[in-house]
């Protein structure tokens, strides 16, 4: 769309934006966009927990699932204090373009609690994450609603819940995703995002006829997605030249050594004080002189206010949505080029897409079956993409476009409404 979006937007104004691009682009009827710019369920429920001193707090809780036309709705769920419905929504919907784009047989949803999983005990933890399952276990199940971890949620997490849902429904390891590998997990599982966006930054220096071994990077966030996707880019021959989290960041404009200071940050708990390197604040990253920079924690970090003063001309968002629709009409228009989020990581749903039929079918793959998988199906995905983009149009337009016309084709097949319009994405 070349009209500028508003500065400032819900979350779930930005998301559906995109997705209303696509469907002006598809010549979609309006049945379908207000099929398709709302979620299909939203549930919000109570979350009651006796605190180990005795006290009960209530903690709010949210699953949207936002469309189901390609399969069980499929999305992370989210521990975060400031989790909110709105961006839940927002969520939901990238879910559906992103199962869509890599072409796995799911829908899109997504999950939220209001909590900071850091102030909590494993035993509060633990019975917040059950009770949680039990008020949202009627809308999930393995062929209608498969949950999986996202930000301040692990493995761990997925162990829990699944053991909360096996107890009202027998034992079922297919109903979440991300789980420890001796309860159904996949190998792979916990790295495939980051490695996912590895994968994708690989193919985009290659199409750019780019050295890998020149490529400056620099990450916001080293938890799940933001620290494997450092170890898998350091693998690729990149420098990471700056790594920031929750509580600051570190800069060394030579190359900071990724497994040794995963080492330090495993001891001390903090990026600071690694040796060689000089401290940051956890925004500035986002500034950093380097050739690619990878947003890997927070949505929204690159906003109105703040676009003009990323130097990177490549981004690869990791984070869902964390360049707002504003922030990308403005780097676009500057000739920064964007990876979007629906595929830079899309690598974790496509590895709980094969845990989820490894379960299924009670049978395991690999880690090196997991690893040729997901490096086809995500760069045969993104290849698609670009011969969108080659029509003239930026890759989250062509990404939007291959995914919203993959849903429109199964609404329309499912017979709820009509487009008229031929899939893109046959
Ligand atoms: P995580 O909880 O494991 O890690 C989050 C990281 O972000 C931590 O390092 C934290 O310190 C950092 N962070 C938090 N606030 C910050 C701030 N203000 N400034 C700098 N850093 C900050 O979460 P994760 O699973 O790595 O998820 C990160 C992002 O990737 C989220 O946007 C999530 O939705 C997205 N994502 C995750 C997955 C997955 O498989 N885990 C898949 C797709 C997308």
């Amino acid at each position: 769309m070349d009209q500028a979006p508003p500065r400032t937007m819900t979350a779930s104004e930005g998301a559906n934006w995109f997705f209303r691009g696509a469907a002006t682009r598809l010549d979609l009827s309006d049945d379908l966009v207000t099929l398709l710019s709302a979620p299909y369920r939203e549930l919000h429920v109570q979350i009651p927990v006796r605190m180990d001193n005795g006290e009960l707090r209530v903690f709010t809780g949210f699953r949207v699932q936002h469309n189901g036309a390609r399969g069980p709705y499929k999305g992370g769920i989210r521990f975060h204090p400031e989790a909110n419905l709105d961006e839940v929504r927002a969520l939901a919907s990238l879910m559906t373009w992103k199962t869509a784009i890599v072409d796995i047989p799911f829908g899109g949803a997504k999950g939220g609690v209001q909590v900071d999983p850091r102030a909590l005990s494993v035993g509060e933890l633990q019975r917040l994450t059950r009770t949680y399952v039990e008020n949202i276990s009627h809308i999930i199940g393995v062929y209608r609603d498969i949950p999986a971890p996202d930000m301040g949620t692990d493995a761990r997490t997925m162990g829990w819940m699944m053991d909360a849902y096996g107890k009202m429904h027998g034992h079922s390891p297919a109903i979440v995703t991300g789980k420890p590998i001796p309860m159904g997990g996949s190998r792979g599982r916990t790295e495939a995002t980051g490695k996912g966006v590895a994968i994708v930054l690989g193919d985009t220096l290659q199409n750019l006829g780019r050295s890998r071994l020149a490529t400056r990077v620099a990450i916001q966030g080293f938890g799940n997605v933001g620290s494997h996707a450092a170890d898998a880019i350091a693998e690729l021959g990149c420098r990471i030249v700056a790594v920031s989290d929750v509580a600051g960041g570190v800069r060394n404009p030579d190359g900071l050594d990724v497994p040794a200071l995963r080492e330090h940050f495993a001891r001390t708990g903090r990026l600071e004080g690694f040796p060689g390197a000089t401290s940051m604040s956890s925004e500035d990253v986002l500034y950093e002189d380097c050739d690619v920079l990878i947003p890997a924690a927070l949505g929204e970090v690159i906003h109105a206010d703040n676009w003009e003063r990323v130097q990177a001309p490549l981004i690869i968002e990791a984070a869902n949505h964390p360049v707002t629709a504003y922030a990308d009409h403005q780097l676009a228009q500057r000739g920064v080029m964007v990876v979007p989020d629906i595929l830079a990581n899309a690598g974790g749903v496509l590895v709980s897409y094969f845990e989820w039929t490894q379960n299924i079918q009670q049978h395991r793959w690999t880690a090196s079956r997991v690893e040729t998988e997901l490096e086809e199906l995500l760069s045969s995905s993104y290849a698609e993409i670009c011969a969108r983009a080659a029509e003239g149009l930026p890759l989250r337009s062509a990404a939007f476009d291959v995914g919203v016309s993959r849903v429109v084709e199964a609404v329309e097949i499912r017979g709820i409404a009509s487009s008229g319009v031929e899939s893109l994405a046959a």
